[in-house]
């Protein structure tokens, strides 16, 4: 079982315990230990009853061995009988807590969603005690999201693809492999994962995947195309196509559909016809090319298009005039500039940061803890920030590999100033800027905010510029143009957050700020040396954006980085 769905367990038993109206401090230390395992960069099966995980007691420790070993949690399956299920439904609308979800079925006795809709629409909702018009609409948009297909976040969803693709590349009968749809083009959330291969025993390669271990149900097993459904009920989908129309299968699978609308259209005025099994004559039908991606799109006269830029958004225009820009690549990062150590709420000391950078080829990173009145995450206070820096200095003195900088990830406050004393601010190489309160502020107040959090002589970067969180929370309300505006004037670099859950800013918003002559950094926030490998969702990101290696600061040798931040 993975970290993710032992968590996602033990988050259920805690609303269900809080359904049930159990005391607080019982279903809080269930979401303590589901977050504490959310965290963790290590296998929970690993670490568990060797080291101490903050918020796991002994009778948690007991349940998830229970959960490792047999895959089930007795606890678990019993107490779900005590509620109804529609209660534990509901708890999965966004903004619907389980005391709201009890307090709705104890009064109306719904059975079902539709019940529920039914419900906010005649507006018995708003007539119960305590839920108001404000509930009602939030379930009704909560109900719509809902029945969106799920999407997965990049960061859970390819490192699941990858090891289906690792399994099925190692056989002998597999001859050509690739991911194909929308995880070849690095969306940031993604439906589900589609594969193509050759190969010349095609049953025996659907035996294989049919049987992988973490396949939890087959959907079809056919001889060309076979479906499964794995952890998270994540849908896999498997194709074997001929050698011959290999690249047409992989132009038609990757998408995104816009892009292939566009290049058929364009095929047609040139009297082709395009389709998955290859690019075809319109009027003789014969097959003029397939094997490869590159031969098809030479054929219609351009360039081979990399997949993060298949989305209709000049890709083809660009192709035909040889005007496509050299996209920034993971091997072009010499550094990581935002990065948590265990002074505050990361995991690792600043020895392993530095361990892990220089196994990534990394020449420079920096240090930014955050400081200011931040609830969520430990702040670290003034003496110790000072502390860290005679910490960095002494081993920038023994360590001539690696450049660590001084910095701070400081929270900006409700008025856009920094919450960091000036002699501190000074004293530090890198100075972050982040919003993490008072996200719903309207559009003016957050830009004026924003803006003036740029004009700030000590500011370095702004982080994770819109706040958003993917698929839990919408990006602030910004006029980003006036901010892309402030930080061209004010010199001031924006961040591409590498996070899998920010991925901010996002694709089309670094492309704008990009074309406004703004300077964008990759960082990863990472609050382990695992998480620093996060940065190859960021490069994705700048990728999408159509970015160049020039356009992104941390390509920069340490020496002109230097030299750019006046360090
Ligand atoms: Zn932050
Ligand atoms: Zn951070």
């Amino acid at each position: 079982m993975r970290n993710q769905e032992i968590a996602d367990i033990l988050n259920q038993i805690a609303d269900i315990l809080e359904i049930q109206g159990e005391i607080q401090w019982k279903y809080l230390a269930y979401r303590r230990a589901a977050r504490t395992i959310e965290n963790l960069s290590e296998n929970i099966a690993d670490v568990l009853g060797k080291q101490k995980l903050p918020g796991i007691g002994k009778a948690i420790e007991e349940k998830i061995k229970e959960l490792i070993t047999t895959g089930k949690l007795e606890y678990y399956e019993r107490i779900k009988k005590e509620v109804p299920p529609i209660v534990i439904e509901m708890t999965r609308i966004p903004d619907i807590g389980p005391k709201t979800a009890k307090l709705i079925y104890d009064t109306l006795k719904i059975k079902t969603l539709d019940d529920l809709e039914h419900a906010a629409r005649s507006h018995r909702l708003q007539r119960i005690k305590g839920l108001g018009p404000k509930t009602e609409k939030a379930i009704l948009k909560g109900l719509k999201e809902l029945k969106k297909p799920q999407r997965h976040l990049l960061g859970v969803i390819l490192p699941i693809a990858n090891r289906i693709y690792k399994d099925l590349k190692s056989l002998k009968e597999v001859k050509q492999i690739s991911l194909a749809g929308s995880i070849r083009r690095w969306k940031e959330t993604i439906r589900d994962i589609d594969i193509l291969v050759t190969s010349e025993k095609p049953e025996k390669v659907m035996q294989v995947f049919t049987s992988l271990e973490l396949v939890k149900e087959v959907v079809l097993k056919g001889p060309t195309k076979s479906t499964i459904i794995v952890t998270r009920d994540i849908q896999v989908d498997l194709r074997v196509v001929e050698d011959e129309s290999y690249g047409a299968a992989l132009q038609y699978f990757t998408g995104s559909k816009e892009h292939n609308v566009a290049l058929r259209t364009l095929c047609s005025q040139m009297g082709f016809k395009l389709n998955e099994y290859g690019l075809f004559l319109k009027d003789t039908e014969k097959k003029i090319a397939g094997e490869t991606e590159e031969e098809i799109y030479k054929t219609l006269g351009m360039a081979w298009i990399p997949p993060e830029l298949r989305e209709d958004r000049g890709e083809i225009l660009a192709a035909q005039n040889d005007a496509l820009p050299t996209l920034v690549e993971l091997k072009d990062i010499r550094g990581d500039l935002h990065l948590h150590s265990n002074y505050t709420d990361g995991k690792n000391t600043i020895e392993e940061l530095v361990a892990a950078a220089e196994k990534r080829g990394y020449e420079y990173i920096a240090i930014t803890d955050h400081t200011g009145t931040l609830s969520i995450a430990k702040a670290i206070d003034e003496p110790k920030l000072l502390e860290q820096i005679t910490h960095i200095q002494k081993l920038n003195e023994q360590n001539q590999n690696i450049r660590i900088f001084t910095g701070a990830e400081v929270n900006i406050d409700q008025n856009g100033d920094l919450e960091l004393s000036k002699d501190l601010l000074e004293q530090l190489d890198i100075v972050i800027g982040a919003i993490h309160s008072n996200l719903k502020m309207n559009r003016k107040e957050m830009t004026e905010r924003i803006v003036h959090a740029l004009s700030n002589e000590h500011l370095t970067i702004l982080a994770h510029p819109t706040g958003r969180l993917l698929n839990k929370r919408a990006p602030s309300d910004i006029d980003l143009i006036e901010v892309f505006d402030a930080a061209k004037k004010y010199k001031k670099i924006l961040e591409i957050n590498a996070y899998p859950n920010r991925l901010d800013l996002s694709d089309v918003n670094c492309r704008t700020a990009n074309q406004q002559g703004v300077l964008l950094v990759i960082g990863t926030d990472a609050h382990s040396v695992k998480q620093m490998r996060f940065m190859e969702y960021g490069v994705a990101v700048a990728r999408r954006g159509w970015l160049e290696k020039k356009d992104i600061l941390n390509t920069l040798q340490l020496d002109d980085l230097m030299k750019k931040l006046k360090i």
